[in-house]
């Protein structure tokens, strides 16, 4: 599928032409993989296009550039407004925005600091990640062969580029054997989440997810999930998870900006319950996707409207 481009991108102030945003290939990121990066989605709402939780999102970018030593000229609030201009002068009313930090071209070595860093935010219409399929009726999923680094190796709470060719391996491995996400277990063997997405259970009512132990990046999405379920009352415990509670869970999604909330129907081709998409999971996408979409109240003020006049009839 060739790439949904949009007109726009913006770079460090400035909106710039698609074309014209370029790297070189000697680019320390190129050489090492120093970028860090967000996936922030944008709904069509009825009062316009509006980002969903793009502070949380960029804040977490901030965090990233902390942990790698990385100063970009710009502050959270910068960067907010600069997600909404790209939006906007793209007359994009609904996809997917990708702000990143790299190091660009400068010094040859390992060494960052030498590299000069640039900021974009990039945006492109975009669907549902795993298929309009995968969040209906469940999505097939095997656990990988490949586990997430340990905490001390990878600052897993970053959300940098070079880690995800781990998740490439993942991807690679679960679309060769026929499934369509990958579910990644931490240095300890027990689980951590998928390639890009947070991972849920539901075992006799308990809405159980991972521990944040240092194997996961902590999502958003996964944050949202936590508190619409503690809003509907629906128990929930953040615990060390075996791998073999995939498959006698009642219920097992994914929680992710590009997945949103995707159930699992089947681990190893072991079907999850009875297969069929669990009543926990469906309350919790269907609010999810309310209050994303405008047509749910938002008590936690997690939409952002990126421009009133674009509002169009949905
Ligand atoms: N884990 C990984 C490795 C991811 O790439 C993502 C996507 N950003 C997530 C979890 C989910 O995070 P979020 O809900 O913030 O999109």
């Amino acid at each position: 599928m060739p790439f949904p481009q949009t007109a726009w991108i913006w770079k460090d102030g400035a909106l710039i032409p698609w074309d014209d945003a370029r790297i070189h290939v000697l680019s320390h990121v190129v050489q090492y993989g120093s970028s860090v990066f967000e996936g922030v989605r944008c709904y069509r709402t009825p009062e316009g296009p509006s980002l969903f939780r793009v502070q949380a999102h960029v804040q977490r970018l901030l965090a990233s550039c902390r942990v790698y030593r990385m100063t970009p000229p710009h502050d959270a609030q910068a960067l907010v407004r600069a997600c909404i201009d790209v939006v906007r002068r793209n007359g994009l009313d609904e996809g997917y925005l990708r702000p990143v930090t790299l190091r660009g071209l400068g010094a040859p070595g390992i060494h960052g600091e030498d590299s000069p860093l640039e900021t974009y935010v990039a945006c492109w219409p975009w669907g549902r990640y795993l298929g309009d399929d995968a969040v209906e009726r469940g999505a097939d999923a095997c656990v990988s062969s490949w586990r997430r680094a340990a905490p001390d190796t990878f600052p897993l709470l970053a959300k940098a580029g070079g880690h995800y060719l781990s998740a490439q391996l993942m991807k690679a491995e679960a679309i060769a054997n026929g499934y369509s996400e990958a579910i990644a277990l931490s240095v300890d063997g027990l689980v951590s989440e998928g390639t890009a997405e947070n991972l849920f259970l539901v075992q006799d009512g308990t809405l159980i997810t991972p521990s944040i132990d240092g194997s996961m990046l902590p999502g958003i999405t996964r944050d949202c999930v936590l508190t619409v379920a503690r809003d509907f009352g629906v128990p929930v415990a953040e615990k060390r998870v075996p791998r073999e509670a995939l498959y006698t869970a009642d219920e097992v999604f994914l929680s992710g900006t590009a997945a949103e909330i995707t159930p699992i129907r089947s681990v190893d081709r072991v079907p999850v319950g009875d297969g069929s998409v669990g009543p926990i999971t469906r309350l919790v996408q269907q609010r999810y996707l309310g209050i994303a979409r405008g047509t749910l109240e938002d008590p936690w003020g997690w939409r952002t409207l990126v421009d009133p006049a674009m509002a169009v009839a949905v």
